[in-house]
C-alpha cells in the first residue's frame, strides 16, 4: 500500500475543504470497500477524509412522513431502526441480505451506495479492465462473466453494481444528498448510478469532491407494502446473482396504484423496471399479468455466452415477489 495523509474531518465543511485541499483524496466511510481495493492497489488515494466522525449518524423522521439518513449511519443501525423496518421493510430486508454481521457493523449508508463493482478482472491489476484503467480492454467479456450484467451493458463493461440497499432505494424513491464545491444537491437514487456506455470508469453521477450526506426516504412510499429477495450462490455472505426490491399499493378494487420494482445484479447500476411498473398500473393484476408485466421489462436484456440463467431467475423471482405483494390470483 502507498503511504497516505489522513484527516479526520468533523463537519460537513471540513471535509469537502480537506477533500479539496488533498488532490486524488477519498472520503473514508467503514473502509470496507475502499481499504480493500487499497490493499489490492486497486485504489491509491494520496489522502483519506475520514468522514465517520461528522454528525450524519442518525435517522430522522422528517416533517411530512418520510426519513432522512445521515451518510454514517451504520448498516446495521439502518436495518434495526423501528421506522425503517416498520415503514420501508424492503430496506432492513436488503440490509440483511448483504455481507456479514460485523461488515454491517462498519459499513455507511454512504459508503454502500458508493461501492465498486465485485467484477474479478477489476480487482486483479493484471488482467484488462477498462473500469479500472480505461482502455485497456474487458477481460470479463470473453472472460469468466456468469455473474455480470444481462440489461444495459456496453461494448466497454459488463459489470454490475453490487449493493443491495441501493436497489431498495430506487424501488421506494429515495434521493441521495449531496454536498459538493458547487454546493448541495439531490439526485434520485435510480438516477444516481450510470450505465456503463463510453466511460465504465464512473460509476455514478457524483461529481469530483462532492460528499453523500445522506438519504431521503419520501413520505409517499412510507408504509406500502414493500419487499426485498435475493438469489445467491451461498445463504449468506455473497452479492447478488439477482434480486428484487417491490413496492406495491393496492386500491380497495385490489387495482395497482402505486408500484416500484428494481432489479439487481442485472445491470451496473439498480435497475427500475419502468416497462414492468407501467403495465401492472391501474390493473387488478393476476398471476399471468405479472408475468407478462415482467417479461416485458426482461424483453430488453441481452445475455451473454454464459449468464442467460438471470434472465430466467429475474423474471420467475420477480414473479413471485410482486405475485405475492398483490395476492394476485393465479389464473
Ligand atoms: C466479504 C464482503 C461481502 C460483502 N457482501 C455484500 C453484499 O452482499 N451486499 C452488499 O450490498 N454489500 C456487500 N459488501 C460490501 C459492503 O456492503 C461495502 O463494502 C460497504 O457497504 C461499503 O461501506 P463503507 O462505509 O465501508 O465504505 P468505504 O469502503 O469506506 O467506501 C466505499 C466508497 O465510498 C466512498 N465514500 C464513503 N463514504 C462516502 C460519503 N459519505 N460520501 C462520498 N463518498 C463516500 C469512498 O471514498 C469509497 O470510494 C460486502 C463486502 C465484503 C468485504
Ligand atoms: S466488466 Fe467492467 S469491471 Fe469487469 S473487466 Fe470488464 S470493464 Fe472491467
Amino acid at each position: 500500500m502507498k503511504p497516505f495523509a489522513y484527516v479526520r474531518a468533523r463537519t460537513v465543511g471540513e471535509a469537502t475543504a480537506a477533500h479539496a485541499a488533498h488532490p486524488g483524496a477519498r472520503y473514508l466511510g467503514g473502509g470496507t470497500n475502499l481499504v480493500d481495493l487499497m490493499k489490492l492497489g486497486v485504489e491509491t488515494p494520496d489522502a483519506l477524509v475520514d468522514v465517520t466522525g461528522l454528525p450524519l449518524d442518525e435517522v430522522r423522521e422528517r416533517p411530512d412522513g418520510g426519513l432522512s439518513v445521515g451518510a454514517t449511519v451504520r448498516n446495521s443501525d439502518l436495518a434495526a431502526h423501528p421506522l425503517v423496518r416498520d415503514r420501508y421493510p424492503a430496506v432492513s430486508r436488503a440490509l440483511l441480505s448483504g455481507a456479514s454481521g460485523q461488515l454491517r457493523n462498519a459499513a455507511t449508508t454512504g459508503g454502500n451506495l458508493l461501492q465498486r463493482t465485485r467484477c474479478p478482472y477489476f480487482q486483479d491489476l493484471t488482467k484488462p479492465c477498462n473500469k479500472r484503467v480505461p482502455g485497456s480492454g474487458c477481460g470479463a467479456r470473453d472472460g469468466v462473466h456468469r455473474d455480470h450484467a444481462v440489461l444495459g451493458h456496453s461494448d466497454l463493461c459488463i459489470a454490475t453494481h453490487p449493493s443491495d440497499l441501493a436497489v431498495a432505494l430506487a424501488a421506494l424513491d429515495a434521493d441521495v444528498e449531496l454536498q459538493g464545491p458547487d454546493g448541495a444537491r439531490t439526485v434520485p437514487v435510480a438516477a444516481f448510478h450510470r450505465l456503463p456506455g463510453d466511460h465504465p470508469e464512473l460509476d455514478t453521477v457524483i461529481r469530483p469532491g462532492e460528499l453523500i450526506t445522506g438519504v431521503t426516504l419520501p413520505a409517499a412510499t412510507a408504509g406500502l407494502a414493500s419487499t426485498y429477495r435475493k438469489v445467491r450462490d451461498r445463504a449468506s455472505y455473497a452479492f447478488a446473482l439477482v434480486s428484487v426490491a417491490a413496492v406495491l399499493d393496492l386500491d380497495a378494487r385490489g387495482a395497482v396504484r402505486h408500484v416500484g420494482l428494481a432489479f439487481g445484479g442485472l445491470a451496473h447500476r439498480p435497475w427500475r423496471a419502468r416497462h414492468a411498473e407501467e403495465a401492472l398500473l391501474g390493473t387488478a393484476p393476476t398471476a399471468a399479468d405479472v408475468a407478462r408485466a415482467v417479461a416485458a421489462e426482461l424483453a430488453a436484456a441481452e445475455p451473454l455466452r454464459d449468464n442467460a440463467y438471470k434472465v430466467t431467475l429475474a423474471q420467475r423471482l420477480a414473479e413471485d415477489v410482486v405475485g405475492g405483494l398483490a395476492g394476485a390470483p393465479r389464473p
